[in-house]
């Protein structure tokens, strides 16, 4: 059996007699590993190992940090296939999305490689005389990250590169749905000479390990994903104890169409969105808020192209659709389906779990028309593959159904007009804006994060990752070879 749980650079097996299956979601009788639980006393251990680590890291040069980082992502370039393999197999998305994702982690470990070499502060100038101040950017010290299951390789790689080139040591808390993939990521940081302490990981259930790493004071910031229900508690937990916190939540994602888009790309896009990685992404698209006009035409294609789309497990090639990551989740998808039906909207395909794939858990892609902007389809986040359609009758009123909702992580619009693509960004209220592209998509250089109840603290990838995991430190250096400063005002 897998240990599962790494401490001060060895696998470590808990004490604990618990254990957690890994299960594939496109056919429940495939284990892929049985994994020891952790407890909160291994998290004790797991800190003890970061806090030893970190006077030597903190000290390691910014560049020798990146260094490790680059060789990561020579490694998992080398082990793309079998990386990709595993997060299909025990994510369920098909195998060329979990591809993608796993270039999307190597190019966050080849961006944070990098920003070893910079690290910058601002040098500006003094009100004083012979008084030179400037900012340099320190690590936190040891940090809690608490990941969630839908990209168990992309969201470890982005919580974790920048707070390793920053010079902190990490405590990492994987999913419990999904902790095979980061078992790689692990061997990876391993192979490529991260010292003993400064990654720990330790696969355990989130009452457990994620409330220990949560409470305990040496973590002094937690970075988490994941579902509002944990994020939201979670963050007054931390934060009550003086932590930095940073947590990116649900999102309710909205394409809205002109009558002017084209509407053979928007159908695409939208499709692509909504269907794409089982719908279980957080910027997936689960709203089509579309023009009267147009609203009808669209909604032929969006149908037409979801009947066509093959369902199957994402390990053969054929398929295009994978399952719900595990029973919960299907459960909470197909639930969804009978409010949706409950609250009088009109379901047009989808709905049920085809017969022939009764060994996982598929759902067919959903599409309800006929949905008002009162109801929870609307509103409340499914994460499955289920699309929501409204009908609006202006640009106005558009954009006030796209914002009446409580989350904020990321919008589009198809429209060809320049002044409805400048309204469209000046007042929706989302983090991330697209214009005539799908709803989904972040890349390593560029913010990730949402607004109002998706994403509170800093954004993550980008600088402002790097910005989370550091302290800003102001330094006044008075070589005037007086006791007072002497202000210019
Ligand atoms: P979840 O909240 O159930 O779990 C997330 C993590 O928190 C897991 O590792 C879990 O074990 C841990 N956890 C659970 N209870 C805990 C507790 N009491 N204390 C500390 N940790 C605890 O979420 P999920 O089902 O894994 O992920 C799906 C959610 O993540 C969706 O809502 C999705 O929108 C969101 N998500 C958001 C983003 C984003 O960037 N905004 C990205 C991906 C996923």
């Amino acid at each position: 059996m897998n240990t599962g749980s790494y401490v001060n650079g060895k696998w470590y097996r808990p004490a604990s007699s618990g254990t957690t299956r890994n299960i594939n979601p496109a056919d429940t009788s495939d284990v892929i590993a049985e994994y020891p639980l952790a407890t909160a006393a291994d998290v004790g251990l797991a800190i003890d190992a970061a806090v030893a680590a970190w006077p030597s890291w903190k000290k390691t040069p910014g560049p020798e940090r990146g260094r490790v980082l680059w060789r990561a992502a020579d490694i998992a370039r080398r082990r793309l296939d079998e990386i990709a393999r595993t997060l299909t197999r025990e994510e369920g998305k098909i195998l060329k999305e979990a591809r993608g994702e796993v270039l999307k982690g190597i190019s966050l470990l080849e961006y944070y490689a990098g920003e070893g070499f910079r690290m910058h502060g601002k040098t500006l100038p003094s009100e004083s005389r012979d008084t030179f101040t400037y900012t340099v950017r320190q690590p936190m010290g040891v940090v809690g990250l608490i990941a969630p299951w839908n990209f168990p390789w992309a969201i470890p790689v982005w919580k974790s590169a920048p707070a390793i080139v920053s010079g902190n040591c990490v405590v990492f808390k994987p999913s419990e749905l999904t902790p095979a993939t980061t078992v790689l990521l692990t061997e990876i940081y391993d192979e490529a000479g991260l010292p003993p302490g400064v990654f720990n990981m330790l696969v355990g259930t989130g009452p457990e390990v994620g409330e220990a790493m949560v409470a305990a004071p040496q973590l002094r910031a937690i970075s988490f994903t994941g579902s509002n229900r944990v994020g939201g508690a979670l963050y007054v937990k931390a934060a009550q104890r003086g932590a930095k916190v940073t947590c990116e939540m649900g999102g309710k994602n909205a394409v809205i169409v002109m009558p002017d888009a084209d509407l053979d790309k928007a159908a695409i896009a939208i499709h692509g969105g909504a269907f794409g990685s089982t719908g279980q992404r957080c910027t997936a698209t689960s709203r089509v808020i579309a023009h009267a006009e147009i609203k009808n035409a669209l909604v032929e294609r969006l149908v037409a192209a979801a009947k066509r789309m093959k369902l199957g497990p994402g390990l053969d090639d054929s398929s295009e659709m994978g399952p719900s990551v595990g029973d919960r989740q299907w459960q909470t998808v197909m639930d969804y389906i009978k409010v949706g039906q409950g609250e009088g909207a009109r379901m047009l395909t989808g709905g049920t779990r085809p017969a022939a794939l009764s060994h996982g858990y598929f759902v067919e892609p959903t599409i309800f028309d006929g949905v008002s902007p009162s109801m929870r389809i609307f509103k409340e986040e499914i994460f499955g593959p289920v699309l929501a359609v409204t009908t609006a009758s202006s640009l106005e009123e558009a954009l006030q159904f796209a914002n009446g909702v409580e989350y904020g992580l990321t919008t589009s619009i198809f429209t060809e007009n320049i002044s409805s693509v400048m309204k469209f960004v000046d007042e929706v209220e989302t983090g991330m804006v697209h214009v005539n592209e799908p709803t989904v998509g972040g890349e390593a250089q560029l913010p990730f994060g949402g607004t109002k109840s998706t994403g509170v603290g800093e954004r993550e990838m980008a600088e402002e990752g790097l910005n989370f995991f550091t302290e800003l430190k102001t330094v006044f250096i008075n070589y005037s070879g007086k006791a007072e400063r002497s202000m210019t005002r």
